[in-house]
């Protein structure tokens, strides 16, 4: 029974600025990430939704935070803590520009050399972080992964490296693209078992990733 804990719960992409009016972003819908708050708060669990730009509507009985970019997705989970669950779903931006211009960047007239080059510097790690938390790490952290091989070799080593209860992972490939899908099939990873999920609903994703929840909170 998860009525009456509380969740954090990240989803969506993070634009990352260059200047007033580009960033560097990615296809995150936030699908899945607000499909699992919507389930959280149906199990009875106070969710804190912190997501980046999407174009959905925000889930019932659910406190959304919108921000834009990781740091900012970072300081709100941070000042959330402590929370009994954490899950991150959202499409984090590894790097963020190093510089962000304060005007337009402007092309050079008549320049002749076509390319440019940007200087991009690491993001922080927010699974990392909450996984890892000294003092208040969350009872159930769970992450995701997207790989293009090797999925759950490289799941299983994320499980461990970020800290996390279990890993909830897809294949990207040129028949399965998650990113925007209505349907999602993912492998769940924990450092000593997986089960490959079939192919479903976003929706039924999120139930089965609490009914994991409940499993890992059963066994303490
Ligand atoms: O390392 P990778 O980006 O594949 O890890 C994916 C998992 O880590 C996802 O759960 C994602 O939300 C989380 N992540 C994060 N902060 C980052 C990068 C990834 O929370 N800077």
């Amino acid at each position: 029974m998860l009525t009456g804990l509380k969740a954090l719960v990240t989803s969506g992409p993070t634009y990352e600025p260059l200047d007033p009016v580009r960033f560097i972003g990615n296809y995150s819908s936030g699908k899945q990430g607000h499909a699992i708050a919507q389930a959280l708060a149906d199990a009875g669990v106070e969710v804190w939704l912190i997501h980046g730009p999407v174009s959905l509507p925000t889930p019932d009985n659910v406190h959304a935070i919108a921000v834009h970019t990781a740091s900012e997705m970072l300081d709100a989970c941070l000042l959330h803590l402590p929370v009994d669950i954490a899950i991150c779903a959202a499409a984090v931006a590894d790097f963020r520009p190093k510089e962000q211009s304060r005007h337009k960047i402007k092309k050079q007239p008549n320049q002749p050399i076509q390319t440019m080059t940007l200087e991009l510097i690491r993001n922080p790690d927010i699974l990392a972080t909450l996984g890892h938390h000294p003092t208040l790490r969350p009872k159930v952290v769970v992450g995701f992964a997207a790989e293009t091989q090797d999925v759950l070799n490289h799941a299983r080593a994320k499980c461990k490296s970020k800290g996390c209860d279990f890993i909830i992972a897809n294949e990207i490939n040129q028949q399965h693209q998650p990113f925007g899908n209505q349907k999602n099939q993912v492998t769940y990873v924990s450092t000593n078992d997986d089960e490959q999920w079939p192919l479903m609903n976003k929706e039924d994703v999120a139930f089965r990733i609490i009914q994991k929840i409940n499993e890992t909170l059963d066994q303490r």
